[in-house]
């Protein structure tokens, strides 16, 4: 059985290139572009493009966690549960992470742990009907 890469390999506040990150989590530089494939944003500002930490580890912990939990409109995933909750209020911070997705982050209303949800921002109209929102300042905005 293929090894899961471990989330927690990587630094959030650090940026790294396809191959760092394929370094960090020893896996090949074709499993990190399979992934930016499968929906990783990149920070295309510059170049090499780069992954911010933080975000490729909550694509590793959103996809570990795929197929097992299903998020309905209006929940998020709780990395303290392993499991889809309600922000509590419905309130959520809604943080652009590259020009086309953003990441939704609220409190999980079962263990008050940070909960999260990836989105294209063209969800964001869609979102903003279901929670309060807070629009923030982003790596990218
Ligand atoms: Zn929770």
């Amino acid at each position: 059985m293929a090894k899961r890469p471990n989330p927690r390999a990587l630094r959030a506040a650090r940026t790294y290139t396809i191959e760092e990150a394929a370094t960090a989590l020893d896996v090949s530089t074709g499993t990190v572009r399979s992934w930016v494939k499968a929906g990783l944003p990149l920070m295309k500002s510059q170049r090499p493009f780069l992954i911010l930490g933080d975000t490729l580890r909550s694509f590793l912990q959103e996809r570990a966690a795929n197929g097992k939990v299903t998020l309905q409109a209006d929940q998020l995933y709780c990395f303290s549960c392993k499991a889809a909750r309600t922000p509590m209020g419905l309130l959520v911070d809604c943080i652009p992470q590259t020009p086309k997705t953003a990441r939704l982050l609220g409190l999980c209303d079962v263990c008050g742990g940070t909960c999260n949800r990836m989105i294209g921002k063209g969800q964001i109209d869609q979102i903003s009907r279901i929670f309060n929102v807070a629009m923030k300042d982003g790596p990218t905005a």
